[in-house]
């Protein structure tokens, strides 16, 4: 064979290699997984929008669904609280595969959290897991808000796998019954090296 054929073959080959690569990222942008935000019916349209626009930042693929009432199981009636635990088993079932469903509300929610049968909280998420629950109702009347993307997305860190993280400004801070968020500015560099795995996008690290 002739150099010029040589040639010829190396490009095809060349082509071929850059086309099942732009499949296999066409694949991977398809099983990319979505993120469901699934307002209750108490919340108000400006939190809803202010968090949903702060998650598309660093996580582009999200979609809003319509509000929803809570599941009638998850009202706790003593406490006028809803069962963050019932919550999101209800919005893990509803939630297919390769989705994630953040559920969001201005009502307090609780879990059990060892002897303390009905703890109040201000989200709860599988770790991992489809689904997630962020409550503005504890949070600081002056930037609520704010608070509340910052909860949204530690939840939604640990649907993705994310454990608690030591660093004091990390997203990831255990909450330990308080609420630090003011302090919190960022995932730290181990955490969003962790999530730039599963997709989402940061400016730096
Ligand atoms: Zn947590
Ligand atoms: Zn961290």
């Amino acid at each position: 064979m002739k150099s010029n054929n040589y040639c010829f073959l190396f490009i095809i080959l060349i082509f071929a290699l850059s086309c099942s690569e732009k499949k296999q990222a066409a694949v991977k942008e398809k099983q990319a997984t979505t993120v469901l935000v699934q307002p209750f019916k108490d919340l108000n349209s400006e939190s809803l929008n202010f968090v949903t626009s702060e998650i598309k930042k660093i996580y582009p693929n999200v979609k809003v669904l319509e509000a929803i009432d809570f599941p009638e199981n998850a009202y706790y009636e003593e406490r006028n609280r809803y069962r963050a635990d019932s919550v999101i088993k209800f919005l893990n079932k509803e939630t297919k595969e390769r989705f994630v469903t953040i559920g969001l509300t201005s009502k307090d929610i609780s879990v059990t959290k060892g002897k303390i049968k009905d703890f109040g909280v201000m989200g709860l998420g599988y770790r991992p897991g489809k689904a997630c629950i962020a409550s503005k109702f504890r949070l600081n009347k002056k930037n609520a808000d704010e608070q509340f993307f910052k909860i949204a997305i530690h939840e939604l860190g640990h649907t993705q796998g994310l454990k608690h993280c030591p660093e004091k400004t990390c997203f990831m801070r255990d909450a330990e019954g308080k609420n630090h968020t003011d302090e919190e500015t960022d995932f730290c560099k181990k955490c969003k090296t962790f999530l730039i795995n599963k997709n989402w996008k940061f400016k730096s690290i």
